[in-house]
């Protein structure tokens, strides 16, 4: 099912969007801030944001901007205003698409349509998809480099990346610190091990609810680390 958030502090106009969208089987999420939208949209997986421009926090020309910058998904404008869509237009922000309020609710549907459409081919016919690992709340895009946990986005270095990466799709199998230096540093382990504990300290950090109580990474005393399914 295509995830569809909109950004709109209007909510009777947000709400409107959200009826006509969810009755051609769409989930859709309503954000009435541009700052806490732009943070959702960055952060969450959709598949088509519907934008308004005037909003409360950040605008959005900002958070159409940086949605392009992090990404490709189709961003419909909705604007209040003609003038605005050549301000649109003269900025160059990479909107898919405009329209203007008052607006039919069906003609907004088969615009969403349209895009999500034209947006699957796109995606399907160029590179194979993304390589991806998912553990519990856990999600690794090893493509991108990414990782969100429990929905939220964490950076990683890319020794810690390719380290959780390796757990995680060697679950329930113990590692010594040795084989763990041999496997990500790729050399023989002849360097420091301690390395290894601060890696995965680190990582814990970023995974954890509670470091002192790890769900996912375990410590076998004595023995190295266990990535628990
Ligand atoms: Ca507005």
């Amino acid at each position: 099912m295509s995830r569809i958030l909109i950004i709109e502090d209007e909510e009777s106009i947000a709400e409107l969007e959200k009826d006509y969208l969810e009755l051609s089987g769409f989930e859709v999420e309503i954000e009435t801030q541009g700052d806490v939208g732009l943070e959702k949209a960055l952060g969450g997986e959709y598949d088509l944001f519907i934008l308004d421009l005037m909003l409360p926090g950040i605008d959005g020309f900002d958070i159409c901007r940086r949605i392009r910058e992090d990404r490709d998904t189709p961003i419909i404008i909705v604007s209040a205003k003609k003038d605005d869509i050549d301000k649109i237009h003269g900025l160059g922000l990479g909107a898919d698409d405009y329209i203007t309020k008052p607006f039919s609710p069906s003609e907004m549907v088969a615009r969403v349509k349209a895009h999500l459409a034209r947006y699957e081919r796109l995606v399907s016919s160029g590179l194979p998809k993304n390589d991806i690992v998912e553990i519990r709340g856990i999600k690794i895009d090893k493509t991108a480099r990414r990782v969100w946990v429990n929905g939220e986005e964490k950076t990683f270095t890319n020794k810690e990346f390719d380290l959780l990466t390796f757990l995680a799709e060697n679950p329930n199998r113990v590692f010594t610190k040795e084989e763990l230096f041999r496997q990500i540093w790729n050399m023989d382990s002849v360097g420091d091990i301690a390395t290894v504990t601060v890696h995965i300290k680190k990582i814990r950090e970023k995974i954890e609810f509670n470091t002192a109580k790890p769900q996912y990474i375990e410590t076998i005393w004595g023995v190295g680390y266990r990535f628990k399914i």
